[in-house]
């Protein structure tokens, strides 16, 4: 007989998804751990996808390392690990509708020509009613589904820096776009909470727009600064830590923690992973990690 564990609770499902387009470092496990953290300190379930769809991107080898190396920080995933590529049919079909429904468009513009437009799209391939297959599809925005701005459950109030234009769901070579295939995953997989890197602050505008488009219930995100090289005083600091960690295999989890603000207790350094994860549950403080949008520490060192 298969027994639930009743502490979980299952209105609460958040995810790491990372691109399997090398190791991890630093930032990346900083941002596992966090994500981890932010589910599990109430009991909610956190799962690990691997977001492979960008095959020209995906390295060998890259999601066994990254699996191997949450499974060293003790952040497992509570159910099967997921694969964007177990997915393709389900984005066919979701793409199948949205063409049906008149809610995309093919367009054959050159990247020359969208660099010469900063990116900003002009709508030019909009009315063109192109059908043949070797073009990128774009999501068309209007009134009924662009979204202006989205409160961050750490930054707060996020608003568009840029102009939202039509974005490319699905790419020249046939590939479905991160933003398309993240926002199928996050629904599909129930997920209630996202937390990732400030880097993906703009591309959030876009992924809500799409789950508009799709009558989806977005989850909550919330944006952790990332994680970056620079020079600094602070930064030499955490550098020797580092650097005393890939000695000695001590307490990257303790410098992840310090580094998003939980003040973990100096007795906590040489810990195991286990005891120090175990803290962190119990001491989760979200509103504790800093609100800008970087903040310098050692070299993104790949770990392990
Ligand atoms: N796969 C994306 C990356 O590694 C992150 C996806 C997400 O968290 O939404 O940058």
């Amino acid at each position: 007989m298969h027994h639930e564990n009743p502490k979980i609770n299952k209105n609460l499902r958040g995810r790491f998804a990372p691109t399997p387009s090398g190791r991890l470092h630093f930032g990346s496990l900083t941002c596992a751990l966090a994500s981890y953290l932010d589910v599990k300190a109430k009991n909610g379930s956190w799962i690990i996808r691997l977001d492979d769809l960008d095959s020209p991107r995906v390295q060998r080898g890259a999601s066994e390392n990254i699996i191997r190396t949450l499974e060293y920080f003790n952040l497992i995933s509570d159910e099967p690990i997921r694969r964007q590529s177990d997915n393709l049919k389900l984005y066919e079909e979701i793409f199948g509708d949205l063409i049906r429904k008149n809610l995309c468009y093919r367009c054959e513009c050159s990247r020359k020509r969208l660099q010469s437009l900063n990116n900003v799209y002009d709508y030019r391939c909009r009315n063109k009613k192109l059908s043949h297959e070797k073009t990128s599809v774009r999501l068309k925005i209007s009134e009924t589904n662009n979204i202006q701005n989205f409160i961050d459950n750490i930054q707060g109030n996020q608003e568009t820096a840029h102009i939202t234009s039509d974005f490319i769901i699905r790419r020249k070579d046939q590939i479905f776009s991160y933003e398309y295939a993240v926002v199928i995953d996050d629904y599909v997989q129930n997920i209630t909470s996202v937390l990732r890197g400030a880097d993906l602050i703009s591309s959030t505008f876009n992924q809500l727009i799409l789950h508009k488009s799709l009558n989806f219930n977005p989850p909550l995100y919330s944006h952790i600064p990332v994680v970056e090289n620079k020079d600094g005083e602070k930064m030499s600091k955490s550098k020797n830590a580092l650097m005393e960690f890939s000695k000695t295999k001590l307490s990257i989890l303790y410098l992840a923690l310090d580094w998003l603000g939980q003040n973990p207790p100096a007795e906590l350094k040489n810990e195991s992973n286990q005891i120090i994860i175990d803290w962190a549950k119990k001491n989760w403080c979200p509103k504790a990690i800093p609100q800008l949008l970087s903040k310098s520490i050692t070299e993104q060192a790949q770990i392990l």
